[in-house]
């Protein structure tokens, strides 16, 4: 068996409400021993504190999906991340959305939030969690010019001349299950090195079959895709993903 980190998931999903306590047993008995669960808002920001106190493989994330990017919104979420610093594995999901936004006034905003994410993940030492749709490029070049140190780059839709310059800085990429069928994620797996990549799900999208909720057990789908990709033993790119999961995150 092997042993991983599910290092994003939405656990707080009104999806999961009816059976969260078997997909975390089914998830520990896949090997996966902590399950980081990222917020989009304020809501969901409170919910996994409080799902991470009664579930201890749960480890609680707090951020503003770009999508709703609003200064006010990014105003509360970062007092409440200061407030609550000792309960976070991360900060995140943070990012840039350029797809749902096409105006450049919007995509300001986006980048002046993120920026301002960047800075407390330097002051308070957490790592950040972040998306970036249609934006690979401007996500990495916004995190080198802030000085951004603990990265993971979450489902990177880009090119893998994107993300070079976020693997020489020590950023980490995570692949979700997904890679199963995206031609796109293959081949950034076979471009990264393993030493950059950790796994996670996007529980509950992102899955191997997008007609089914997905869940964080399936990281190992993304475990074997990586190793077969890299044609190399699933048990020893188990290893080395959970040591890499481990640089960013300390022991959690
Ligand atoms: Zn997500």
């Amino acid at each position: 068996m092997y042993t991983l980190i599910d290092t994003h998931t939405h656990l707080y999903d009104k999806s999961f409400d009816s059976d969260r306590d078997e997909v975390i047993r089914r998830a520990l008995c896949a090997g996966v021993k902590r399950i980081i669960t990222v917020s989009e808002n304020m809501e969901d920001g409170r919910r996994n504190l409080e799902l991470a106190d009664r579930h201890p493989e749960l480890l609680a994330a707090a951020g503003l999906y770009p999508v709703y990017a609003d200064p006010a919104a990014a105003g509360e979420m970062i007092e409440f991340i200061r407030k609550n610093r000792d309960r976070l594995a991360a900060i995140g999901e943070v990012g840039l959305d350029y797809r749902k936004a096409e105006d450049p006034e919007e995509r300001d905003t986006q980048q002046n939030i993120l920026k301002q994410f960047v800075a407390l993940s330097l002051e308070l030492d957490l790592p950040l969690n972040v998306h970036s749709r249609s934006a690979g490029r401007h996500v990495v070049a916004l995190l080198l010019e802030k000085g951004a140190k603990k990265v993971q780059l979450h489902a990177f839709d880009g090119k893998a001349g994107a993300a070079f310059p976020a693997v020489e800085a020590g950023f980490f990429f995570s692949i979700p299950p997904s890679v199963v069928r995206s031609r796109q994620k293959q081949k950034l797996v076979r471009q990264l090195p393993l030493s950059s990549i950790l796994v996670e799900t996007d529980s509950p999208v992102l899955g191997p079959d997008p007609e089914k909720r997905n869940e964080p057990a399936n990281c190992t789908a993304a475990l074997e895709m990586i190793a077969s990709l890299k044609n190399i033993d699933p048990k020893q790119a188990a290893e080395t993903i959970y040591e890499n999961t481990l640089r960013l995150y300390g022991s959690i």
